[in-house]
């Protein structure tokens, strides 16, 4: 057993200490804390948040502390950890708040990954706690508290199976949430939210549960008795997956007299609905090479966009079963994908495998041109996964769904090698998806959007745009406007103009915001050069602009006349 306690004294300080106990399995074991967390393929060094630990830890890795203490010993450390920061995967400490994602500040022991755990919340007897942990509601004799803990009668002590369970059970203790719940399948769910003020979450209840029905009817049932929606509203979306439960940023000026139908509305269903998916695709089936996680370094996996991609895929399509979205808000939906994916440069050099795989190198501060140089795993995967599903159906007798309830049967209680996919789709379909996978999963060829389309009712279209763009992503920065991307291909890059740059004027037309830029292009003619200033460095340079048209396609997809085969794709689940 591993006793975990987190308490705190001044929050706005927000730094929780943390104490550990447990009886050292060999001499002076090694302590490790994460430096990612799973749901996330990205390096994140949870370590360079931890400070002034105890005498008895000696650090020996960048993220590895060694324990002095003998075999059978009865050991205590401590240390401090900053928990400023709220997103969906961080630790937030407030005056009326402690919000804890594990993988970001628990140490593990080595040796006793495997041994069960507690977690004691010290936190005011007045306050609730949500997380997928059970929580021991006996009454218990609190551990020794910490520097600056609270009364001894106080805390909540939550029970984790193992150190993997702990970590990945995001907690809210809280002075006060909303919390809403609803009965389905047999498991209650919950939506719990934080900084809600000003919105109206009961509609939200009526459509999750509908969503979950549907998730529950793919699988033959949930895998859970109980699942948390566990959110805070904020400055823009993030959601994160777990085993009962997951974390979300909702983004409040989304959200603010957002009704049903609007786009905060549903957007914040379709991340949950995308979380909810992961129930099963992630946090039950998943790459072999996850199990077990490697916390201490990257653990690259071509199967990223059959974690993620897949799941977006069946996230949207789940509004469409639940009857939330119709047919064509579900097209729309597709196509706004399908623009982004074809306005991306580097779907021209980097494929979906590929992408996966280079996941852990999309730290943005390192990737330099990111906006021409990645693609992103969701967009292409879910759009893969809607043109694989439409390619069964249309040749095969199955689905995809029927490929992931497959899954499901055979990789729920082991790791997904990396060809299990393509397997599973040979096997279901009883083809030969080969050279799908070669084209348009591993290789560049331009995905087939027409002859897929076109059997299920729907009319694809792809052209170029008229306006001409300057071929750059604009910010406006304290009154300047500042050139945040160059797209490749487009006029900026032409005219040598670089992120960061900022830009002065064009035609001698002063240009503040993006909308003198929109102006004063509408006015050139293509081809035409024309004077562009830019500041860089302090310098201001003068450089000849070449206005092009948008080099970013425009896409239309609509359903066009009857098609059973659409209806069946696009069909609501039967009441
Ligand atoms: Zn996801």
């Amino acid at each position: 057993m591993v006793d975990y306690l987190l308490s705190w004294g001044e929050p706005y300080n927000r730094l929780v200490d943390v104490q550990l106990r447990f009886t050292a399995p060999h001499d002076n074991p090694r302590l490790i804390l994460p430096s990612w967390r799973p749901g996330r393929y990205l390096i994140q060094n949870f370590a360079a948040n931890l400070r002034s630990w105890s005498g008895n830890l000696r650090k020996e890795e960048k993220a590895v502390w060694r324990c002095e203490a003998r075999a059978g010993e009865e050991v205590t450390v401590t240390y401090r950890y900053y928990a400023g920061v709220l997103d969906a995967g961080s630790t937030f400490l407030d005056a009326d708040e402690l919000y804890v994602n594990p993988s970001n500040l628990l140490m593990m022991v080595d040796g006793l990954r495997g041994e069960p755990s507690t977690l004691t919340i010290a936190a005011p007897a007045d306050w609730t706690i949500e997380s997928q942990l059970p929580q021991r509601d006996s009454a218990f004799s609190p551990p020794q508290r910490g520097e600056g803990a609270r009364g001894a009668d106080e805390g909540f002590t939550l029970l984790a199976r193992d150190y993997d369970h702990l970590i990945d059970s995001p907690i809210i203790a809280a002075e006060r949430m909303t919390r809403h719940s609803f009965v389905e399948g047999g498991a209650r769910v919950y939506l719990i939210l934080r900084h809600d003020e000003g919105i109206d979450s009961e509609p939200f209840v009526e459509p999750l549960q509908a969503i979950t029905r549907v998730q529950a009817a793919m699988f033959d049932g949930l895998p859970f008795r109980e699942y948390r929606f566990l959110g805070h509203v904020g400055d823009r979306w993030h959601g994160v997956e777990h085993e009962d439960s997951c974390s979300l940023i909702l983004k409040r000026s989304a959200l603010l007299g957002a009704k049903p139908g609007d786009e905060g509305f549903d957007h914040t269903l379709s991340l949950c609905s995308h979380e909810l998916f992961h129930a099963w695709n992630v946090k039950r089936m998943l790459p072999a090479v996850f199990l077990p996680y490697d916390y201490t370094r990257e653990v690259p996996t071509r199967l990223l966009w059959v974690m993620e991609g897949v799941t977006s895929y069946f996230g949207e399509l789940s509004l469409v079963r639940a009857g939330l979205w119709t047919q064509e808000r579900y097209l729309e939906h597709l196509r706004k994908e399908i623009e982004t994916l074809e306005g991306s440069p580097a779907r021209l050099h980097l494929s979906l495998s590929q992408a996966s795989f280079d996941a852990w190198l999309q730290e943005p501060t390192q990737t330099h041109d990111k906006q021409n140089s990645w693609i992103s795993f969701y967009n292409k995967g879910e759009i893969v996964a809607a043109l694989l599903d439409l390619t069964l159906r249309t040749h095969t007798q199955s689905t995809l769904e029927d490929v992931l309830r497959y899954l499901w049967r055979e990789y729920a209680s082991r790791g997904m090698e990396e060809d299990a996919f393509e397997r599973a789709v040979a096997t279901v379909s009883g083809e030969d998806y080969g050279d799908f996978f070669t084209r348009y999963v591993h290789g560049l060829d331009a995905l087939p959007y027409d002859s897929v389309f076109e059997p299920a009712g729907v009319t694809f279209g792809m052209t170029g745009r008229d306006r001409l763009a300057l071929g750059a992503k604009l910010r406006s920065d304290a009154g300047t406007l500042v050139l945040e991307a160059v797209v490749r291909g487009g006029a900026a890059m032409a005219a040598g103009l670089l992120p960061h740059d900022e830009l002065l004027a064009i035609d001698g037309v002063r240009t503040a915001a993006e909308a003198d830029v929109r102006r004063v292009l509408g006015s050139l003619h293509e081809g035409e050069g024309v004077e562009v200033l830019a500041a860089r460095a302090g310098i201001v340079q003068r450089r000849t602009l070449v206005p092009q048209r948008d080099p970013r396609p425009s896409v239309t997809l609509v359903a066009a006349g009857a098609s059973d085969l659409r209806d069946q794709w696009l069909r609501r689940l039967e009441e």
